[in-house]
């Protein structure tokens, strides 16, 4: 595949400061697919050095012209959905049929959203004698991981530019490609040169000197608990404004009562979506005593459907997983889990028959699964399905809010009330009921350890800005 042998910067591309590299490879085969350089901090310095220039004018553009530019944006990234979609699946491994009807039509939604916010939202608002201004942070630092790797980018990049700050983006290491395709349509909608910049590098090099450099307003991160957990430390000792959005260990709750066919089966392709990498996969499912045992059935029957193939074919429903580093941690969970006296009704740890080259996991589903357990706690960023038995609603909502995360979840009751007010007590961020689908436009963030700050609509808006109130 093409890459670009620099950094975007101050609206071009240049030679990156040192010469390390980053190789991206094909998860499904193993094949070097191209080489990006690996940023270090010199390279974030010039990149943060363009944003601050270009801070003042961007600032102070007008709305309006902010909107016609995210718009040109969504344009750009329009007529690339097809080069998105191969790209994401080169570098990710997700089957393409995936790819085309989730990473890239969900950022093309996302930024269309934006270029219409922009333009429409109040920047001032009058609360007694007070003229209260939505001003924008100043220059953000946004740090992405490669499991919705171009809708991550966009849920950060769309929102600051609406809000007119600047940016810097560092994407992860395993999908470099498409945050270079961004860069190009990012160019090509004629945002002003430095507005927006691009490091690619390794997180504990670029990514940490760009969360810790100086002149970096807010820095937004999405991954793992464990930098994000630093990242804010870190933010909170400069006194920066920081957004964390996590990891999660959602509970789907089916209630007795509701269609069983259907929340199973849902639930288990919540959890194979992405091979299992997605932060709010419903990865344990919560059932009734009564219906226990023909949801572990019907789970046993909706999986079979998962065959692992090659993510380039149309008719693969699940691909392998982004690296073999993830692979090896996410058959790890699984043999863990029988350790623990799970009983594993599909899959397993060892890599699908005829997949060993790869980096395949067996589509996995758990019952007997106890609360305690290891793979009914920790994230596992996998295709694996925890079936976990209650005792009343209130059992339930002791299972499914004990844990540290608190990210989605889904409830599904006969009574849509019954639903709504069970996920009133949810310690979550958002709830899908009775298969309620994705709103590119509502908040999307963490209670507890998943995450701090909300992305996406007006919600995702707000966190690029700081209000002034003047007194008349
Ligand atoms: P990660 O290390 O948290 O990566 C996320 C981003 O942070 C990447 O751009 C990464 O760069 C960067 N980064 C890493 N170390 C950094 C540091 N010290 N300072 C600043 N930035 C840093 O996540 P991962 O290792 O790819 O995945 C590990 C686990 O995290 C997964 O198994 C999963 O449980 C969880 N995860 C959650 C989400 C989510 O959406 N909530 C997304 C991805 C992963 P590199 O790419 O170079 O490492
Ligand atoms: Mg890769």
């Amino acid at each position: 595949m093409q890459a670009h042998d620099g950094m975007y910067i101050d609206g071009a591309w240049r030679p990156a400061a040192g010469p390390g590299t980053i190789e991206v490879t094909n998860p499904a085969d193993g094949s070097l697919i191209a080489t990006v350089p690996a940023g270090d901090a010199d390279d974030v310095a010039a990149a943060v050095a363009a944003a601050r220039a270009a801070f003042p004018a961007w600032s102070t553009t007008p709305p309006s012209e902010r909107a016609a530019r995210l718009g040109a944006l969504h344009a750009a990234l329009e007529a690339r959905r097809e080069e998105i979609a191969e790209t994401v699946t080169a570098e990710l491994g997700s089957p393409i049929g995936f790819s085309h009807a989730v990473h890239a039509a969900v950022p093309v939604a996302v930024c269309a959203g934006y270029a219409e916010l922009a333009a429409g939202y109040a920047f001032e608002e009058k609360i007694g004698n007070s003229r209260v201004f939505h001003e924008p942070v100043g220059v953000v630092g946004a740090i992405t991981p490669w499991n919705y790797p171009l809708h991550q980018i966009v849920a950060k990049v769309a929102p600051a530019l609406a809000a007119g700050c600047t940016v810097v983006l560092k994407p992860a290491e395993d999908t470099p490609l498409v945050a270079q395709l961004f860069a190009e349509a990012v160019h090509e909608a004629g945002v002003p040169a430095g507005v927006f910049n691009l490091v690619t590098g390794l997180g504990p090099v670029a990514g940490q000197a760009l969360a810790e450099h100086e002149d970096v307003d807010l820095v937004s991160f999405t991954g793992s608990t464990a930098v994000g957990r630093r990242i804010g430390a870190a933010a909170g000792g400069a006194v920066k404004n920081v957004a964390l959005e996590l990891g999660g260990k959602s509970a789907n709750v089916i209630l007795p009562g509701a269609d069983l066919a259907r929340a199973v089966k849902v639930g288990v392709a919540n959890v194979m979506a992405n091979s299992g990498q997605t932060c709010s996969a419903w990865t344990r499912m919560l059932v009734d005593a009564a219906h226990y045992d023909e949801a572990v059935r019907l789970a046993a029957a909706a999986v079979a459907k998962y065959v692992p193939g090659d993510p380039a074919d149309e008719k693969t429903r699940v691909g392998p997983v982004v690296n073999a580093k993830q692979r090896d941690r996410v058959s790890g969970y699984i043999a863990r889990g029988v350790e623990d006296g799970a009983e594993l009704v599909a899959g397993g740890p060892d890599a699908p028959e005829g997949f060993e080259r790869g980096c395949y996991v067996r589509p996995t589903v758990f019952a007997g699964v106890t609360p305690d357990m290891a793979i009914a706690q920790e994230e596992i960023f996998g295709p694996v399905l925890s079936i976990l038995k209650y005792e009343d609603a209130e059992d339930a909502l002791r299972i499914a809010n004990g844990t540290v995360y608190g990210l989605a979840g889904a409830v599904w009751s006969e009574d849509e009330e019954e639903a709504v007010a069970f996920a009133r007590r949810l310690e979550t961020g958002q709830v899908d009921i009775n298969g309620g689908r994705f709103n590119p436009m509502a908040p999307f963030g963490g209670y507890k350890q998943s995450g701090v700050g909300r992305e996406l609509g007006k919600y995702g808006l707000g966190e690029y800005l700081q209000t002034k109130s003047l007194q008349l």
